[in-house]
């Protein structure tokens, strides 16, 4: 663990795991995982099993996270989830703009820009998401969409930039099996911290930047021992403590 920033290993279960299952699945990480100190552990649960969770995981350093929120504190918006509401389940972080909620609920860069900003204000840290198609890497143009990205989601946070986390997701490689090579991602990390720097100057140093897309147990150090790459964003691998503990482990021997 050279780097000065925190390695971080976020799991996002998705619209996986009922309530009983959730809270195997939780109480496994925290049997192996609950005294890390040196990794910080994320656990990002559908919205029912946050409470089950948050209670398996406390007396532990295990954190837990939202997949997502609205970006009004309250109010009429029937199905919608606030930012205190998360806090009142002791969530410390939130997923925003993941590509699935870009391409299945049209989330913009406008909108994730709104929830990252009240996240922030009700003390939670988000963990804003970007990452181009293939398509658009064939093209030619994964920086521009990333760095588009970015200044939108961004806009007006550079004096809190380093209570931000990014995550690279290149889409290409969200579930599919397929990931990017550690000089692949290396290189679109090293070019969002650039991005970074233009939005909030120093602060950019101490943004941590996770990867997420296919990390599994056996590729995953290569890709957290890379200097710009700070940790994953973890899909599949973790859905099975053992998966992921074991990425958790990796990252530990970077
Ligand atoms: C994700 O959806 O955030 C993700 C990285 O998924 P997977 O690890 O399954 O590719």
């Amino acid at each position: 663990m050279s780097k000065f920033r925190k390695c971080t290993i976020a799991g996002n279960w998705k619209m996986n795991k009922a309530v009983n299952e959730a809270e195997d699945l939780a109480s496994s990480v925290k049997r192996e995982m609950g005294e890390c100190s040196d990794v910080e552990i994320v656990l990002c649960p559908p919205f029912t099993a946050l409470k089950v969770v948050g209670d398996a995981i406390s007396e532990s350093r295990l954190k837990l996270g939202a997949q997502n929120m609205h970006s009004e504190p309250d109010g009429a918006y029937t199905g919608e989830i606030s930012a205190n509401m998360l806090r009142d389940l002791f969530c410390h972080y939130v997923i925003l703009g993941h590509s699935e909620r870009r391409t299945y609920f049209h989330e913009t860069d406008d909108v994730v820009n709104r929830k990252a900003k009240a996240a922030l204000k009700a003390n939670l840290l988000p963990i804003v998401c970007v990452g181009e198609t293939l398509t658009e890497r064939d093209a030619g143009c994964a920086e521009s969409v990333v760095r588009t990205q970015l200044q939108g989601s961004l806009d007006g946070l550079g004096d809190v930039l380093d209570k931000v986390l990014v995550a690279y997701e290149p889409v290409w490689a969200i579930g599919t099996g397929r990931t990017a090579t550690p000089e692949t991602a290396q290189a679109m990390h090293k070019y969002i911290r650039s991005v970074l720097g233009g939005i909030g100057g120093s602060k950019a140093d101490s943004v941590r930047i996770l990867y997420g897309g296919s990390m599994k147990p056996d590729n995953a150090a290569a890709l957290i021992s890379q200097p710009d790459i700070d940790g994953g964003l973890v899909g599949g691998a973790a859905l099975e403590a053992r998966q992921f503990c074991e990425i958790v482990r990796a990252a530990l021997s970077c």
